[in-house]
């Protein structure tokens, strides 16, 4: 009878999993809209109300410092928007590592040859790309990795996203904002974009704070151009306030991972590792922090006569 609630048990998760899955999968493009509308409305914002604001006109002309400091802050903002629109598309067009049709099949002695110890060496330089970096990490045929749901050998660092269906090269995490995984081919470009985004909206915050407390709380004297105008300057300050945190707890998170030679998902197997271990009276090794910061950016890496062949940043 308790076997029979278990399965049933099992078999509901395993649907609302997979529900769930359907539905990041699905809403993603959703996502990309929102994302895209909401950072649009704050740019249209900045534009036709912190500026004008910031830098009025008065009826005898600009003084120099005012056009010069005007034109400065235009220069600053569109960079910065081209900027998270440039590492924003990257992130979701870009593929996230996908592991070659022919890798795990090729023979046993060539493994033999990639299992020397050499985690983030590449063999002999074939002109990197994900191939060379997959093929970096193809260890003997006994102990290869297999993929339960691929049903095939997938390199170290290599993990299923149960929403893409597909196994990812060096895999961090789902992210339903970008409607893709980040992992080995576009996690410079979700990095970048973190750093863009949150120097976005911490700016943003800096040249209103004054406004709003002036005329939103304390009713100033400024001549809003219409009602919708007070309504927008209002929700993209709150906006710019709520993602500046976010964003600021994720770079910071993304950061230490970086740093520390870890994805996501290694560090909360490592979590695991080191739990096991204390339990068992045993040391836990982490491999990936053996070495330098590099080798977490850049898996496809050196080359044996020493030159980088992938570098992410
Ligand atoms: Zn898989
Ligand atoms: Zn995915």
């Amino acid at each position: 009878m308790r076997i029979l609630y278990r399965g049933s048990l099992a078999r509901l998760e395993a649907c609302a999993a997979h529900g769930f899955n359907s539905f990041v999968y699905l809403a993603g493009p959703a996502f990309i809209l929102i994302a895209c509308a909401l950072v649009s409305l704050v740019a249209y914002i900045y534009f036709t109300v912190n500026i004008p604001y910031l830098y009025p006109t008065t009826s005898d002309g600009d003084s120099w410092t005012t056009s010069t400091a005007r034109g400065a802050s235009l220069v600053w903002a569109v960079y910065l928007l081209v900027c998270i629109a440039f590492h924003y598309y990257m992130a979701v067009t870009v593929d996230p590592g996908r592991v070659p049709d022919e890798w795990g099949r090729g023979e046993e002695e060539d493994s033999m040859q990639a299992d020397d110890g050499l985690l983030f060496e590449a063999l002999p330089n074939d002109g990197g790309g994900v191939h060379s970096a997959a093929a970096a990490y193809e260890p003997p045929i006994s102990r290869q990795r297999i993929c339960k749901k691929c049903r095939r050998a997938k390199p170290d660092r290599a993990h299923h996203c149960s929403v893409c269906k597909r196994c990812i090269l060096k895999m961090d995490h789902h992210c339903p904002w970008i409607h893709n995984c980040v992992g080995h081919n576009n996690h410079r470009y979700f990095y970048l974009f973190l750093i863009y985004m949150f120097t976005g909206c911490l700016y943003y915050c800096v040249v209103s704070i004054r406004m709003f407390r002036q005329e939103i709380l304390n009713n100033g004297q400024y001549k809003w151009p219409h009602e919708q105008a007070r309504m927008g300057f209002v929700f993209s300050f709150i906006l710019a306030v709520a993602m500046a945190l976010a964003m600021g707890g994720f770079l910071t998170w993304h950061t230490w991972l970086v740093a520390t030679a870890q994805t996501t998902i290694e560090y909360y197997n490592n979590q695991v590792a080191r739990m096991v271990a204390r339990t068992t009276g045993e040391v836990s090794y982490d491999k990936t922090k053996r070495g330098s910061v590099r080798k977490v950016q850049t898996p496809s890496l050196r080359t044996r006569d020493g030159g980088v062949v992938g570098l992410i940043f």
